[in-house]
């Protein structure tokens, strides 16, 4: 019996009864991150980094059953050793180390190698079988410097301010939107949010992570929206709450603005290719650098993803989760 299955409930550790971002009620699960489609409610007790337990307990319940645990300190149950490591995909993800004496498992959760402050960073794990994201696994996908991205969002804020708009950008209220605040220049004007965004920016203050200034959006007078850039989630677009922030311009800042068409489709004035997962070369990268001689592929595009490995030699086919990857859609950014 191989040491993960994947179950009707997702993917599972018998040996050690513990199930990693399940998809149906378990007793235990085990959590690479707090987005909607990896935590999910109903379970009798959570596993998460220590830097995810209180932004479950926010998007969960309070009363949860977790417990927090740091980075590459292993525990071992049943003769599994568990560890976490650093993903870099948003503060506190991680991916998930499984071993005994005759397998070794790493499931990446949702990745990115690219370096951020606010962001402990990617760590490729070596192991037999490495169960990735292929989120964005097509070769169009291939992301700018951060760096350069975030000085494009500053050019587009100061031509605004200079012509009256107030800026508003859409970015996951967990995640994008607290590097974008980290990242743009503060000294160009005031850094507002929408609710959503700011309950998240809080439980990380409240945490310790050292997250720049940012105030909600309330009743600031006009001059000062316009000066002001606004980050709200992407399902606030075409929300009452929007058309109150008069004569504003709109931005996107997603992976998926890679894809001509998308911003035109969302009624924004302008996108920026910004993305908390890996692109294609980032993919290939980390999966090479995990020395693995199997390769399960999840999210996005995983068939070709999977085939485009196999065709390197290594093992490879598509896992069929529930996970979702990086979506514009409204439901699961609300949260
Ligand atoms: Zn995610
Ligand atoms: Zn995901």
């Amino acid at each position: 019996m191989s040491l993960i299955t994947l179950t009707p409930n997702g993917l599972y550790c018998e040996k050690a009864n513990v199930y990693i971002d399940p998809w149906r009620k378990v007793d235990k699960a085990l959590i690479t991150h707090a987005h909607s489609d990896h935590a999910r409610k109903g379970m009798k007790s959570y596993l998460s980094h220590h830097l995810s337990v209180d932004i479950l307990k926010h998007r969960l319940h309070k009363h949860i059953n977790i417990q927090g645990i740091e980075y590459e300190k292993p525990i071992v149950i049943n003769g599994v050793e568990i560890t976490f490591f650093p993903a870099g995909h948003i503060i506190g993800s991680s991916q998930i180390r499984l071993r005994d004496k005759h397998e070794c498992w790493v499931i990446s959760g949702d990745y990115n190698i690219s370096q951020d402050e606010l962001i402990e960073s990617f760590i490729p794990v070596e192991c037999d079988t490495f169960v990735t994201e292929s989120t964005f696994g097509l070769p169009v996908f291939q992301w700018e410097d951060p760096s350069i991205v975030f000085e494009e969002i500053n050019k587009w804020w100061k031509e605004n301010q200079s012509n009256n708009h107030p800026s508003v950008i859409s970015a996951y209220s967990l995640g994008k939107a607290q590097r974008v605040i980290q990242n743009i220049d503060h000294s160009i004007g005031p850094v507002l949010t929408h609710p959503a965004v700011e309950n998240i920016n809080k439980i990380f203050r409240n945490s310790g992570v050292n997250l720049k200034s940012s105030m909600v959006v309330s009743d600031q007078q006009q001059d000062m929206l316009n000066k002001s850039i606004i980050i709200c989630p992407p399902g606030a677009n075409d929300s009452a709450w929007l058309n109150n922030i008069k004569n504003h311009k709109f931005a996107f800042a997603s992976g998926w603005m890679a894809l001509r068409g998308t911003r035109r489709r969302r009624n924004a004035e302008k996108g920026f290719v910004l993305s908390d997962h890996a692109d294609w070369n980032a993919l290939n990268k980390a999966v090479a650098l995990t020395q693995a001689e199997r390769v399960f592929v999840t999210h996005g595009y995983t068939k070709t993803f999977s085939k485009w490995i196999s065709e390197k030699g290594i093992e490879s086919s598509v896992l069929k989760t529930l996970f979702e990857g990086e979506s514009l859609d409204v439901s699961n950014i609300m949260v």
